[in-house]
């Protein structure tokens, strides 16, 4: 299988006329080749979008017409959720039930914003109180225009749809440029909106590299805003990028989450989520809580557990059954996580588990549940995003200085706090600098609640309201009486 562009409601084939194969990271194995877009296709895709956009197609349609198209994405995703979730398996190599989890989610997310579309509709303008009985003064929501949507990896049609789904109900229109890495389930995306008669150049798929495809769009001109989601060194460009032309940008970044865990509580659900926090989806997770903190009297009982839980985690590809960790998602990444554990062998910190490949899995970029305990503070594996099956865990003994542990460095995607003391865990979640707090959990994301980070984790919030207001502009319109005069230069003097 090779796939195409869908550039202005036409699948189509990169300018370039060429492709890079998706690799299946169990098998190690090329199963599809993914068309290779470029500034020409970018700007092709940008072109289409404006066009689409000014000629309001879309932004005209009235709303109850366009979210009666989105909830018809939801049902085609739906409809084909074990194709698209057996494919985002294949690409990326997570468990087949937590891939489910994800296909389930992004169809969610279309009806989720259908309905938000439809009751700020409702909803119409807002008045505003201008203190001044001559002057009506109101607030309308207006779509922002030309989206550039940049994704990542590790939950590819998720991050996709969580941008693509508010801004389409916004009344915006899109080119969609997801991670070179994992395609393939936006490329199904695209089908399914060709599909259902979204009008064409609405939504526009530019597979690619991020500086052949990805860049071009940070750039151009016509674009109104660019909303990526990946790591801090890339949105810092992108960033710069948008600065030239002074577009809106929202970026959602990584992290390095802490999870403050204090003794008071249920050891078996602390192990359980401690071990959720970092091992689900193979710990490429933004969110994931990689530093715990537990408090002192806790620690060494919890250490012994959460070595031998570990374990036991069936480790394999992500469409055998019971398997709970399948291989990191490619080559590179592989190294890359391998060279922070080759690294963190010389740091002083204790490795419980882990730390490389599982015995006698040859083939597949596996690693390990990997734990590391007592690291010191200025490690590189206690202060750097690894992205991968690795935590680092450290004692605390007063709750002032857990938080002071928790806070310190240079992210803010999100924290989790567990205890009976529910009061404590309240005023731990106030005091904790993160966009996402979980208490006696971590990790359960909802569409209905905004992402997003403090710090270097990012910038803006997605999902929820504040996801849908992210792809609206404000625009104030003031209407003085007609039947008054304002007598500034036309009346007598101080006629105002
Ligand atoms: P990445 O920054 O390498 O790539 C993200 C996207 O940017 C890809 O589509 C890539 O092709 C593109 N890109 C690369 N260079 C570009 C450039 N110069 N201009 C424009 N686009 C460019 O990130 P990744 O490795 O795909 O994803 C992992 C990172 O994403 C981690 O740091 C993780 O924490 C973060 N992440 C954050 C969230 C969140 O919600 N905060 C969610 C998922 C992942």
């Amino acid at each position: 299988m090779t796939t195409q562009l869908y550039i202005d409601g036409i699948f189509v084939e990169p300018a370039s006329g060429r492709s890079f194969p998706a690799v299946d990271p169990a098998t190690e194995s090329a199963f599809a080749s993914v068309a290779a877009g470029n500034a020409t296709d970018a700007d092709r895709a940008v072109n289409a979008a404006r066009h689409a956009f000014d000629d309001g197609r879309w932004s005209q349609l009235p709303v109850a017409e366009r979210t009666a198209v989105l909830r018809q994405i939801a049902a085609g995703i739906r409809a084909n959720l074990d194709e698209i979730a057996a494919l985002e398996t294949r690409d990326n190599g997570k468990p087949l039930p937590e891939a489910i989890w994800d296909i389930e989610d992004a169809a969610f997310c279309f009806d989720y914003y259908a309905d938000l579309a439809d009751a700020a509709e409702a909803r119409g303008d807002t008045a505003v109180d201008v203190g001044d009985d001559r002057f009506d003064s109101r607030i309308r929501r207006e779509p922002v225009g030309v989206v550039a949507a940049i994704t990542p990896w590790n939950f590819p049609l998720l991050m996709a749809v969580w941008k693509v789904a508010p801004a389409l109900a916004a009344g915006c229109t899109v080119v969609l440029k997801p991670s070179e890495l994992c395609s393939l389930s936006c490329v199904e995306l695209a089908k399914i909106i060709d599909a259902v008669g979204v009008p064409a150049g609405v939504f526009n798929l530019v597979t690619g590299s991020g500086p052949e495809a990805g860049a071009p769009l940070t750039e151009h001109a016509l674009v109104d805003k660019v909303a990526f989601t990946g790591s801090v060194p890339t949105g810092r460009k992108v960033m710069q990028a948008a600065a030239a032309g002074i577009r809106t940008v929202s970026l959602e970044l990584g992290g390095k989450s802490p999870f403050i865990v204090f003794a008071d509580c249920d050891i078996d659900k602390a192990v359980e989520w401690i071990l959720f926090g970092i091992f689900w989806n193979k710990g490429e997770v933004c969110s994931a809580t990689s530093r715990v903190l537990v408090e002192r009297r806790l620690y060494p009982r919890l250490l012994e557990r959460l070595k031998s839980e570990a374990e036991k985690i069936v480790i394999g590809p992500g469409d055998q059954a019971g398997v709970k960790l399948g291989p990191i998602v490619s080559k590179n990444q592989y190294e890359k996580v391998m060279g922070f554990l080759d690294r963190a062998q010389h740091c002083g910190a204790q490795r419980l588990t882990g730390g490389g490949r599982p015995d006698g899995m040859e083939t597949g970029y596996y690693i390990a549940p990997t734990i590391y305990a007592d690291v010191p503070l200025d490690a590189e594996i206690w202060c750097e995003e690894v992205f991968g099956p690795v935590v680092c865990i450290n004692p605390f003994d007063t709750e002032d200085e857990a938080i002071s542990l928790a806070n310190n460095g240079p992210f803010g995607l999100a924290g989790a706090v567990m205890s009976d003391d529910l009061e404590r865990c309240d005023r731990v979640a106030s005091r904790l600098r993160a966009g996402i707090i979980w208490v006696n959990c971590s990790q359960p994301t909802f569409i209905q609640a905004p992402w997003g980070g403090y710090k270097s984790s990012g910038i803006g919030r997605e999902l929820g309201e504040a996801g849908f207001e992210a792809y609206r502009e404000l625009k104030q319109i003031t209407r003085f009486d007609h039947h008054e005069t304002w007598g500034w230069y036309l009346g007598t003097e101080n006629a105002q």
